[in-house]
């Protein structure tokens, strides 16, 4: 328990700093760091997962892909275990961003049960935010498109979590109404 509190704080610092330079693209640019804290809290509160190393990759989730973070560091500093995990969800940067997209919805069923639930919880924080401190500079139809976009990523998730898929459906079925997309 006190381990775990340890690195997860660790993790929570490490993160922070190495985001500390971005902000997310809503009007009040908030801090980007908000965004790993609260797909971490979905896995634990919602999710119920007491996986610790899943929770530190939780934290890390975007720092390969959007920082200056190496594998490397994340190894020395977190573990094999948790780079393997934050590696599984790391989007391929010098691919076009067209062929990532098409790539997350190919290999979410290939992933580990674990990759699946952070995937979840992320997917998850990420359409209440597209639709509730969306981008400021999005139109409608493309936040119309990402929701379409994460319900065929979240399909190749499913029978992993309840809470957490259940959670999405709801979410989604909100995010689409308010969008005026039924
Ligand atoms: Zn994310």
């Amino acid at each position: 328990m006190e381990d775990s509190v340890g690195v997860l704080l660790k993790a929570l610092r490490y993160s922070a700093e190495k985001h500390s330079d971005q902000r997310r693209r809503d009007k009040k640019s908030s801090p980007y760091i908000n965004h790993p804290i609260q797909v971490t809290e979905t896995l634990w509160t919602l999710g119920g997962v007491r996986d610790t190393n899943l929770l530190v990759a939780a934290l890390l989730h975007d720092t390969i892909e959007d920082t200056d973070a190496t594998p490397d560091e994340i190894k020395q500093q977190f573990g094999e275990d948790v780079l393997d995990l934050v590696l599984e969800v790391t989007d391929d940067k010098s691919l076009p961003k067209q062929v990532r997209k098409q790539l997350q919805i190919e290999t979410a069923p290939h992933k580990s049960e674990r990759a699946k639930l952070l995937k979840l919880a992320d997917k998850l924080c990420n359409i209440r935010d597209i639709v509730h401190l969306p981008p400021a500079n999005w139109p409608l139809s493309r936040k119309q498109e990402y929701l379409l976009w994460t319900e065929k990523v979240v399909e190749g998730l499913r029978g992993t979590n309840k809470e957490l898929e259940d959670q999405y459906d709801t979410d989604l079925k909100e995010g689409k109404r308010l969008l005026g997309m039924e």
